[in-house]
């Protein structure tokens, strides 16, 4: 497998969060504070490159230039419904950052993407934009996501992908259609089974974050 822009961000508490979260008898309310704790890592990691300008601050002490965020936060893009669990920490991260919504579901024979919704700001296309999805299974769901992004003006170049468990087939899909676009992900498993579930995996993150197991 070969990604150009790929990112597995490895450190201690992601690990250890992400095997709670794999094993079948962990519960939805543990399930959805591990993701939010998990995503708030990856985050912190993928907004490294954020552009800073300085201030003119007055602490209690003294009048000095401190450093803030420079030009427009990002936007939020969660791929509903298990991206949702992510965007929240994002959220929390950069609370003055957009938000836009891609509703896609992976028909259940062919393993498409279907899109039943798309909300978006209407001045996306001049903003990065973090697209967020859980399990990067087959790529084809994140390429979608990704072409209805670039049909609203955002570039590659514009859009990060975080996830948390990558298969190898999501990977080298992402990196056929959009090799520009930075994968942030905390693991990269084995391989898809023959129903294009990630192994080992955690299951189908949706259900798993909803209850609707
Ligand atoms: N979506 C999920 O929620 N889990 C998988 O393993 C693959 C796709």
């Amino acid at each position: 497998m070969h990604h150009p822009n790929f990112h597995l961000i490895e450190h201690p508490l992601i690990a250890h969060k992400l095997t709670l979260m794999r094993r079948k008898e962990t519960t939805c309310l543990a399930f959805k504070q591990l993701l939010h704790e998990i995503s708030l890592l990856l985050g912190y990691e993928l907004t490294r490159d954020l552009p800073l300008s300085t201030t003119a601050i007055t602490t209690p002490v003294c009048d000095t230039d401190a450093p803030t965020l420079a030009g427009e936060r990002p936007v939020i893009v969660p791929i509903l419904r298990a991206g949702l669990g992510m965007s929240e920490a994002l959220s929390e991260l950069m609370p003055d950052a957009g938000m836009g919504h891609i509703g896609v579901y992976r028909d259940e024979t062919t393993h498409l993407p279907v899109e039943y919704l798309v909300k978006l700001p209407p001045n996306i296309g001049e903003k990065r934009v973090i697209l967020v999805d859980p399990m990067l299974a087959t790529g084809h769901s994140a390429a979608y996501a990704m072409e209805v992004l670039n049909n609203h003006g955002v570039s590659d170049r514009s859009m990060h992908f975080m996830s948390l468990v990558c298969a190898p087939e999501g990977v080298e899909h992402l990196a056929k259609t959009h090799p520009d676009v930075p994968i942030y992900t905390a693991s990269l498993d084995q391989k898809l089974n023959e129903k294009a579930y990630i192994v080992p995996g955690l299951g189908d993150a949706g259900d798993r974050l909803f209850g609707t197991l």
